[in-house]
């Protein structure tokens, strides 16, 4: 009776389950776990590395800076994925951060994902403060079991996403999409030296005097201005040699900077890391 029951209320009322990890699926940072070895050396682990070595249970591990949620660099393809969710709205839908974090790190991780405007009234926030893989598949099985019928996950973890995907064996009516989502590889590598004075910012564009689309830092002091207008080459080599001779060019590099100009659609091919204030 029950059994039949749940398949009908499967067919008439779909119960959708949208369960996003945290760490390296969302938002980059730059917590380590730390370990320490029986012979008292230390080293540093990020969750990535982590996931993938696993834990030694001769070593002793430190969580301690995963309370917090330190630099974080947003991963906005998935960001934006978890903002289109919830703007669907709640209704036959549960949307779900599980993370493997400790639930101490609760109120960081909400006040993370308020910075960059999410509604977290509504998600749900679980955090197991266990990473082994079946520690999430288990939850995830548990909402199975309590009427979720159709199901995606994305983790960075392809351990996580592979124990997610042995459920479809015990669940075959169960939709389940578990994806390995690897693009907090993608993401610059944040470096403590690369950081420019917003005032210096605000300098370029008041000397540059042209409209300015974005800055990039490439190597700790060289800045990419490309403007806002596509100009062709031959103003362009009008701007930069006016540029290549101003004194405000000047000031900027003895205060260490040097500052080049590009045309709308230049390329530039070095890699470079997008000025805003919000990454400063
Ligand atoms: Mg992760």
């Amino acid at each position: 009776m029950s059994l039949s029951f749940k398949k009908w209320r499967s067919f008439i009322n779909e119960s959708k389950l949208r369960v996003f990890d945290f760490d390296d699926t969302l938002v980059k940072s730059q917590s380590k776990i730390k370990i320490t070895r029986p012979d008292g050396s230390t080293d540093e682990l990020t969750p990535g590395e982590y996931a993938i070595e696993g834990e030694d249970p001769e070593n002793e591990y430190d969580f301690s800076e995963f309370e917090e949620v330190i630099d974080p660099q947003e991963i906005e393809k998935v960001t934006n994925i978890l903002r289109n969710v919830v703007n669907a709205g709640t209704d036959g839908r549960e949307i779900v951060i599980l993370t493997a974090r400790r639930p101490i790190s609760e109120d960081a991780i909400k006040n993370y994902l308020e910075e960059i405007e999410i509604d977290i009234s509504r998600i749900t926030f679980v955090l197991l403060g266990d990473a082994d893989p079946l520690a999430k598949s288990d939850w995830i099985e548990n909402k199975i079991k309590e009427g979720a019928t159709d199901i995606l996950f994305l983790d960075d973890s392809g351990k996580n996403v592979d124990a997610v995907l042995d459920l479809k064996q015990q669940y075959p009516d169960i939709k389940i999409d578990a994806r390995q989502v690897k693009y907090a590889e993608e993401l610059p590598e944040e470096n403590p030296t690369k950081q420019v004075d917003p005032e210096i910012i605000d300098m370029i564009k008041e000397y540059v005097g042209l409209p300015i689309r974005a800055m990039y830092l490439y190597e700790s002091d060289t800045i990419f201005a490309r403007l806002e207008e596509a100009y062709d080459s031959k103003t362009m080599d009008e701007v930069y040699s006016y540029w290549k001779e101003s004194n405000e060019l000047h000031k900027l590099q003895q205060m260490g900077y040097n500052v080049r100009l590009v045309s709308r659609e230049a390329s530039i091919d070095e890699p470079n890391i997008p000025l805003t204030k919000d990454l400063l």
